[in-house]
């Protein structure tokens, strides 16, 4: 676990990973690792911030000399708007994980980490559903079909899955089922151990169930005996992060360590 700082006592430091709750953040064992290796001299800290003081808390850490900062659940909202020049992928997604405190940049670097994870999968083809309709699903509704995929979106709550399906040319359907390809549970679900009502009696066996959360989550267990390949959270949290390591710096980041260091 690290040791979290409050936004108004937070430490010197240059990068920062603000959250709510933030004590389980891989963040920043995973980027002070790629920082020694590069002979950097960098510090990385996590920052709680409670929701409603994000503006404040970044023009705080802004004054402390502060270069960097991801943003995580549920702050990338709010993150955006304090942003005065987001790109526009963040604009279209609606959040940012990564600001550059400097000069009030910022982008969203989920969609193109979860495109990067994608590379190391064996798909068997390119029908694609997406779990939730949440911020981390409009990231990946926003990048999916410009790379090729055929998306369908469920929701708990249809009206969210129906306004994103709407937005992003996605289809929507009333009933979840595992025959896709690529089967992508973005619901916190697996966070309360929760179990989403997937139909896996037509599971497609060549596909590939993949969850944002981390670990062996209920919803990956079931994958798994429905026979799919399955994935976790572990490897777009480092491709999200390495892609923030670059647009701040401009150097190509070490995956390899990065993943070692959160494993
Ligand atoms: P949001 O709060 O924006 O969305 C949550 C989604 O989960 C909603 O669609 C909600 O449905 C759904 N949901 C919550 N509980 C249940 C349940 N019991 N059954 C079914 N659906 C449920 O969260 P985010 O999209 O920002 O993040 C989602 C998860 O992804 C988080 O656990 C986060 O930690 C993880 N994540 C991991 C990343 C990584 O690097 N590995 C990157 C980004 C996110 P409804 O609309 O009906 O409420």
């Amino acid at each position: 676990m690290n040791p979290v700082h409050d936004w108004r006592d937070a430490p010197t430091a240059d990068f920062a990973v603000i959250g709510d709750p933030i004590t389980h953040s891989l963040s920043p064992q995973m980027h002070q690792v790629a920082y020694t290796s590069l002979g950097m001299p960098y510090r990385y800290v996590a920052i709680h911030v409670s929701v409603g003081e994000v503006s404040n808390a970044l023009d705080n850490l802004k004054s402390l000399g502060y270069r960097g900062v991801n943003a995580t659940v549920p702050h990338k909202a709010e993150a955006l708007k304090w942003a005065s020049h987001p790109d526009s992928l963040a604009q279209r997604i609606g959040a940012a994980n990564t600001l550059n405190l400097i000069d009030r940049t910022a982008t969203n670097t989920d969609g193109p980490g979860f495109l990067d994870t994608l590379a190391s999968l064996d798909l068997s083809g390119n029908h694609a559903l997406i779990l939730g309709a949440g911020g981390s699903a409009r990231a990946i509704a926003a990048v999916l079909p410009q790379a090729g995929f055929e998306v369908s979106i469920w929701n708990r709550s249809a009206s969210r899955a129906e306004e994103l399906a709407a937005e992003f040319g996605l289809a929507q359907v009333d009933t979840p089922c595992a025959g896709f390809d690529l089967l992508i549970n973005t619901t916190s679900a697996s966070l309360s151990d929760s179990i989403i009502p997937v139909n896996w009696s037509l599971a497609n066996s060549k596909g590939v169930a993949y969850d944002l959360v981390y670990g062996q989550t209920p919803f990956l267990r079931q994958a798994t005996q429905a026979s799919m390949k399955t994935l976790d959270g572990k490897a777009l949290l480092v491709a999200q992060g390495a892609r923030s390591f670059e647009w701040w710096l401009g150097v190509e980041a070490p995956r390899q360590l990065m993943t070692g260091a959160i494993q």
